[in-house]
């Protein structure tokens, strides 16, 4: 029998896409440097180096901007160009001479250098509403208004470690864990158009759907609908993506909240979930200015207090978040309490009727 052929989708192979540099010393690097914010230089056992040049993106980019970065790949640094998982741009080059001149053409076409070691790197966003159907705010948006208020953290190393920051546009919040995240927080129940859910939900689906089994089908003017117990909805917005006619966003109840100490990395202490520091901040497009007011001070007291290389959640684990709240200046509040030990019990956690 002839042996089974791979299928021919996921993920293309890097090695064609990258810096000839990089495929000769594929696995055999030996250490790498910072030379300044911004660059980094990679040393292999061969003794050849790569200096890479990153840069912050808007990351919705337009096809101008696309083709205008590429031909700065073109003309200063070796054609090669990636983008890293919080959408800042690399160049690489192969010849320490051309990172100055690409720095300097960078930087004139409005490109921040900067992003590396323990800076203010690009805030990771979700699709907001150019890609997804449920969003109850613009993440790429509130990105650009942020990012335009902490240039200077970007371009320069000046935080105990680094600093990455998230938003998300629904509270099922697909950006995940961030040292700082900003997650939209719906208040309010959805609102039911009973006259559409007969003919776009499957009822099921939406029933099983609710972590709290708050909804339940029922019969309204006469048709097949649905009804929420208002009493035990947590406002999540799941129900909201397989039935839109269950709108849960408003521009006055959608709010915006705040989570701190989330990391992936385990290099020092372990992965840790972020926990809620600020709820209730209006949903306030172009420019977020509350958000904006809040991310900025609770960044000035971890630069001021934390000690060299202490994560937020870890700086937090040292003073305790009674003293973080007094030195955010945040209020503490009865929702700041429930750190979910029992959602075994009290969320929907059955396997059944999920598709
Ligand atoms: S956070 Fe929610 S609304 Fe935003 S892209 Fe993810 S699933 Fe869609
Ligand atoms: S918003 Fe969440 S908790 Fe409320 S009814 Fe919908 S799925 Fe259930």
């Amino acid at each position: 029998m002839p042996p089974r052929m791979p299928i021919e989708s996921g993920v293309p192979d890097p090695l064609q896409y990258m810096h000839p540099i990089m495929t000769k010393n594929y696995g055999a690097w030996k250490y790498h440097e910072r030379p300044r914010p911004g660059v980094l230089c990679h040393t292999a056992k061969s003794g050849d180096q790569i200096w890479t040049v990153r840069a912050g993106t808007q990351r919705q980019m337009d096809l101008y901007t696309i083709r205008k970065l590429c031909d700065i790949a073109d003309d200063y640094a070796d054609s090669h160009v990636r983008f890293t998982i919080r959408s800042n741009i690399e160049f690489m080059v192969g010849d320490e001479t051309k990172v100055q001149p690409l720095i300097d053409k960078l930087v004139s076409e409005g490109f921040p250098v900067g992003g590396t070691g323990p800076s203010v790197t690009m805030i990771a966003h979700t699709q907001g509403w150019l890609h997804c159907d449920i969003p109850a705010s613009d993440a790429s948006g509130v990105v650009k208004a942020l990012m335009d208020e902490l240039h200077e953290e970007f371009i320069n190393e000046n935080m105990p470690n680094r600093v990455h920051m998230s938003t998300s546009c629904c509270q099922i919040n697909c950006g995940g864990q961030a040292d700082i995240a900003i997650n939209i927080q719906h208040t309010k129940p959805p609102k039911i158009n009973h006259d559409l859910v007969a003919n776009v939900c499957e009822r099921p689906t939406v029933v099983a759907r609710c972590p709290v089994a708050a909804i339940r089908p029922a019969l309204v003017n006469g048709k097949p609908s649905l009804e929420v117990d208002e009493k035990k909805c947590i406002c999540c917005g799941a129900c909201f993506p397989p039935c839109p006619p269950m709108q849960i966003n408003d521009p006055e109840n959608s709010k915006l909240a705040i989570w701190v100490g989330g990391k992936n990395s385990n290099a020092r202490s372990k992965p840790t979930f972020h926990k809620l520091v600020a709820a209730g901040i209006p949903n306030n497009p172009p420019r977020w200015p509350e958000v904006a007011t809040i991310i900025k001070k609770i960044l000035h007291v971890y630069k001021e207090d934390a000690r060299d290389w202490e994560r937020l959640s870890d700086w937090v684990d040292r003073i305790g978040w009674p003293r973080f709240f007094e030195l955010s200046e945040l209020p503490f509040t009865k929702y700041h309490i429930d750190n979910w030990h029992g959602a075994r019990r009290s969320l929907n956690a059955s396997t059944h009727i999920r598709f």
